[in-house]
């Protein structure tokens, strides 16, 4: 380590001992050159990384996106609480884990695919088919915001939501004639 008074580039360490009750260590060093003694600390770093965007900007990785992007492809499915949370938390310890100062938000999508591929089949669809063509959790999340807020699509949910839920419950809403109202009868 360079010496920060003489920028010489030998100095050894002359003491070296635990501190902050184990989570560094703390170290005292001596230049070689110039016999100045000054202190260094080591430390794990864990600083969630930068998230770089489809279009390049940065952004500090936000777990509340992380999370409400998860919870919209699972809406309505039958998944437990708890079990989106391990997730979120593995992902985060992937994040932490990797060490690195940026990470592609289409690598944490990737990451996201996995982790809904475990734990609804539906969900892990729906977020893969919207999330591909974006790359990018912002932009699913917007979309997929969009969509909700169009009131079509709203009063279309509160019909399937009257339905069993069932994937073919997705052919319930179309032309049918209601029962007893005179149709061909197939
Ligand atoms: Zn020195």
């Amino acid at each position: 380590m360079r010496c920060p008074f003489c920028f010489a580039d030998e100095t050894r360490v002359i003491d070296s001992r635990l501190a902050d009750d184990g989570d560094s260590v703390r170290r005292r060093r001596e230049c070689e050159v110039c016999s100045e003694r000054f202190t260094t600390f080591e430390r794990a770093e864990l600083r969630l990384p930068q998230v770089i965007k489809s279009d390049s900007r940065r952004e500090p990785f936000s777990e509340e996106k992380l999370r409400s992007g998860m919870t919209r492809a699972l809406e309505k499915r039958a998944v437990d609480a708890g079990a989106v949370e391990k997730a979120i938390g593995r992902i985060r310890h992937r994040l932490l884990a990797g060490g690195e100062r940026e990470v592609r938000s289409r690598d944490i999508g990737e990451w996201v695919m996995e982790e809904l591929k475990d734990l609804d089949a539906v969900a892990y669809v729906r977020f893969a088919s919207v999330y591909r063509s974006f790359e990018d959790l912002d932009a699913f999340r917007e979309e997929v915001q969009r969509l909700q807020s169009e009131p079509t699509a709203e009063s279309r949910r509160k019909q399937l939501r009257l339905i069993p839920d069932r994937e073919s419950g997705q052919d319930a809403g179309k032309d049918e004639p209601e029962p007893g109202t005179g149709g061909s009868g197939k």
